[in-house]
């Protein structure tokens, strides 16, 4: 007989009509003078998820989390945490915390000390303290360092101190800004699988900046793309990197070969765009959704196309070209194709065998490939 579980097995309360969500950001704008930093920003982030707020230095995402934490107030817009109107109430009385990207401890602090400051000041007696200091530097493994300063810990300690002390306050949310930044990268990538394993028992909902694509890809349920202050799409990572909503997500998740065109057939199944570039018809397989003669994008990424060096025989969706690049990087290659055009495609080949015994080098004229259901028409 099956156990009832806890937890659905597949988490996407998103796609729950019923579910509420737990923060509901509606219509927020923040500007700076005449800057607009955040713009028209609608959101809803539910109870247990890990979202990440992704984009380029500068995209805004830091103001969003600032303005959840309140640290900064929107020009515009509401924000709502856990049913409450946020407006005009200060950060310490937000059922959230703020986990910075410096960590921010107290040096003269133990490491113990420095968990402890924040339930101190909401006056639990000194055995609950200890308690509860005690519960979360286990959680986060740390224990064994509570008599240590934070000088004396390493970069991944004092995050997971840092981790720690946040949790310590049970808040409904905690927000992370760049919470990885300061680890190299081997220490990032264990770290990042930590601190979903935490974030999974502890069941609070994280709310992550990071300008990182690869850190949101491990850690988040959802991921909000930002651009310019605006959110351009929010997805799980497969719905961002398989079928970006604009042009912006498919060029700043991953790499995408983007061909420019304009609709000769639109069909239930199936989108034909007139391609002067490649001289050429690509057949993507779905629908566009808009009128022939309107201007769009094909995007395929480069590991769902197939090189061969004869002229493929069915004629779908190919381009000729020349090996001009290769990037080795071990487990894959990146090969830089130059066609007719000059303009570059990069097509990626997983490296099965050793690499003497490549298939292909600098200078190989070649026939790139893709199916129908690998590429994606994107409206400008
Ligand atoms: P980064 O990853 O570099 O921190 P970000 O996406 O988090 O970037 P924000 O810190 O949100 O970006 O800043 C968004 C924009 O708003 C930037 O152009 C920034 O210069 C501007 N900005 C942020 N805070 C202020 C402020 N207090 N006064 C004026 N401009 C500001």
């Amino acid at each position: 007989m099956a156990l009832p579980s806890a937890k659905p097995i597949v988490f996407s309360p998103w796609n729950d009509p019923d579910a509420t969500p737990l923060i509901r950001i509606r219509g927020v704008s923040k500007s700076f003078g005449d800057f607009l930093a955040v713009n028209n920003v609608d959101l809803d982030i539910y109870p247990g998820e890990f979202f990440s707020l992704l984009g380029a230095s500068g995209c805004g995402k830091t103001t969003l989390l600032r303005m959840l934490a309140g640290f900064e107030s929107p020009t515009d817009g509401r924000i709502f945490i856990d049913g409450v109107d946020m407006t005009g109430i200060p950060p310490y009385e937000r059922p959230v915390n703020m986990m910075f990207q410096s960590y921010a401890l107290f040096p003269h602090m133990t490491v113990a000390q420095n968990v402890a400051f924040g339930l101190k000041q909401d006056g639990l007696s000194k055995k609950k303290i200890a308690e509860k200091a005690k519960e979360v530097l286990d959680l986060v493994q740390m224990s064994a360092f509570s008599e240590r300063k934070p000088n004396q810990l390493s970069g991944g300690q004092r995050q997971r101190v840092a981790l720690a002390r946040s949790l310590a306050k049970e808040p409904k949310v905690l927000l992370l800004d760049e919470p990885l930044a300061a680890l190299d990268k081997k220490l990032r990538g264990q770290t990042q699988l930590e601190l979903v394993n935490i974030q999974d028992r502890v069941g609070i909902t994280f709310v992550m900046v990071t300008h990182d694509q690869e850190e949101a890809m491990t850690m988040s349920a959802r991921i909000g793309v930002m651009n310019a202050g605006f959110i351009e799409q929010v997805g799980t990572p497969v719905e961002i990197y398989e079928y970006p909503a604009t042009t912006f997500v498919a060029d700043f998740i991953g790499t995408a070969n983007m061909f420019d065109g304009v609709v000769a057939l639109d069909e239930q199944n199936r989108t034909v765009v007139d391609c002067a570039e490649l001289e050429a018809q690509l057949t993507v397989g779905h629908s566009s959704g808009v009128a022939v003669g309107a201007p769009v994008t094909v995007m395929v990424r480069p590991e769902k196309m197939t090189v061969q060096r004869e002229a493929p025989q069915d004629g779908l969706n190919s381009v000729h070209g020349v090996v001009s690049d290769i990037a080795y990087l071990g487990d894959i290659s990146i090969y830089h194709v130059r066609l007719n055009s000059g303009r570059k495609v990069q097509v990626a080949l997983t490296n099965l065998r050793h690499t003497s015994e490549q298939r292909l080098t600098w200078d190989d004229e070649v026939y790139l490939t893709w199916h129908p259901a690998n590429s994606l028409v994107l409206v400008q």
